[in-house]
């Protein structure tokens, strides 16, 4: 038995611009690659459905990038890498940092407890959460001066690392009998077999991501700021899997999008792109230091509004697509389809459940949860209360969405609707916009 480095991989699936791989690899020491799949530890965070039908494929990818010498275990990772130390005389341990409230405290309690140093690195924002903060010391609570006063005036994100050279990769010859082989995982669905549908739509994995970006550099860039706007338009990225498994950095988005902008005189798109971005850094940061986002309104005066009781019919139609406005059913059916729905239909979507059924933000959050590829907790959390109107940011009350004027605007061909949801026209509509929308303004009115 040699003495040897653990690389954890978690949500930083790739070997191009992972600091903590390159780390562990730079101490000269043969490196184990392992993933845990730890629903222990997430509890009810433990990931939906769609997105462990990502993972299952992205793990594959990884693991053949690594020559097939990825370890995979299954259960709380505190009480297994303790025991991978004492199988594998693991000198050191080498993670990238995550934010999610259980992760933060699970890693902290590895860190205190294990016997080896572990060394964290940064793989997956452009600025920690704790570099990003008012003149006061306190964090932001709004957008634009969040990422105008605080990113663009800090330190501009790390250049991306290149993939380093995997001659030390290494597989141990005693296997760890807490070893599981990936398809025991039960990451697949078994009954039905729903997943081919979604993956149909997607190639999961570091040369996915890769290539996805490539396309949207070459064809999706240049007319972004406004065209993002519009679902059946090719101008945006659809990175949002293989940015929440670390399929692809943000740096690298962020460095690859700006060295193209000024040969394609596209640079307000690429501001508008790093802006979205910017979204991202700004929910993980909501996130951080409000670790109970995801079940508890930012605004503390919604803890008492006075949410609609839920009718499981109308829910169903909700999540089914069959609510008889053809642009929420279209959006429901894409993300049904394909586990990914256009952010503006997300919008729409979201603001009938929320003020037009007047369903409590949760009860979305989780169908969101359980059928996006691209499930993320911070950005699920903080977009959900964004729309509630109880969230950081958050659009006001009175913004409600008018689903049939939405999606004249942004659909005018109606192209998208033909795509997902061509009978809707023909399904009576569940509800009457206009009495909804009145009842939602009382009721939203009565919270000051
Ligand atoms: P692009 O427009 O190409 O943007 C590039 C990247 O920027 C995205 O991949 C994403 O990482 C980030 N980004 C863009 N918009 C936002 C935003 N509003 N908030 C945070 N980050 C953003 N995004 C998720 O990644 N996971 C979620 O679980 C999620 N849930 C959402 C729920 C609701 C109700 C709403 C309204 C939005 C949600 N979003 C979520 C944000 C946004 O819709 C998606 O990030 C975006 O649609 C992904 O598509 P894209 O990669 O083509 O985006």
């Amino acid at each position: 038995m040699v003495d040897c480095a653990i690389i954890w991989f978690r949500q930083d699936l790739r070997l191009a611009d992972n600091p903590a791989l390159t780390s562990a690899i730079a101490t000269g020491l043969p490196v184990v690659p392992i993933y845990i799949l730890d629903d222990e530890n997430a509890a009810d965070w433990k990931m939906g459905e769609a997105s462990r039908v990502w993972l299952y494929h992205s793990l594959r990818a990884l693991n053949q990038s690594l020559n097939g010498k990825l370890q995979i275990f299954q259960g709380p990772a505190d009480k297994i890498l303790p025991q991978l130390v004492a199988q594998y005389q693991v000198k050191k341990l080498f993670w990238n940092r995550c934010y999610e409230p259980w992760r933060i405290a699970r890693d902290r309690l590895i860190k205190e407890n294990i016997s080896i140093p572990c060394h964290s690195e940064n793989g997956s924002l452009l600025w920690e959460p704790w570099d990003i903060k008012k003149n006061d010391g306190t964090p932001y609570r709004v957008f634009t001066p969040f990422f105008r006063k605080g990113c663009l005036n800090a330190l501009p994100p790390r250049i991306p690392l290149s993939a380093p050279n995997l001659s030390n990769i290494f597989q141990p010859h005693h296997k760890s009998p807490l070893l599981t082989p990936i398809d025991d995982l039960g990451l697949l669905p078994t009954h039905p077999r729903w997943d081919g549908t979604i993956m149909s739509h997607w190639t999961a994995g570091e040369s996915g991501a890769q290539k996805r970006l490539n396309d949207f550099l070459t064809h999706g860039l240049k007319g972004y700021k406004d065209g993002r706007n519009y679902p059946s338009q090719p101008h945006t990225s659809r990175l949002s899997p293989c940015l929440h498994f670390g399929e692809i950095s943000p740096h690298h988005i962020w460095y690859a999008s700006q060295s193209v902008a000024v040969d394609l005189k596209a640079e307000n798109d690429v501001d508008c792109l790093h802006s979205e971005l910017g979204w991202r850094e700004f929910s993980h940061s909501l996130l951080y230091y409000h670790p109970d986002l995801p079940q508890s309104p930012l605004n503390k005066k919604f803890m008492d509004f006075d949410w609609a009781g839920i009718d499981s019919e109308y829910l169903h139609r909700w999540k089914t697509g069959r609510t008889g406005f053809p642009i929420v059913d279209a959006g429901m059916r894409e993300l049904w389809e394909t586990g990914y729905m256009h952010n503006r239909v997300r919008m729409i979507v979201a603001s009938f459940l929320v003020k037009d059924f007047r369903y409590h933000w949760r009860v979305g959050e989780d169908w969101f949860w359980d059928t996006l590829v691209d499930a993320n907790l911070a950005n699920n959390a903080a977009s959900w209360q964004w729309v509630a109107g109880c969230g950081a940011d958050a659009a006001p009350y009175f913004r409600i969405f008018n689903p049939t004027t939405q999606g004249e605007k942004f659909d005018p061909t109606g192209e998208y609707i033909h795509k997902w949801a061509p009978d809707s026209h023909h399904i009576k509509p569940i509800i009457n916009h206009a009495d909804a929308r009145t009842k939602a303004l009382e009721t939203f009115k009565n919270l000051s």
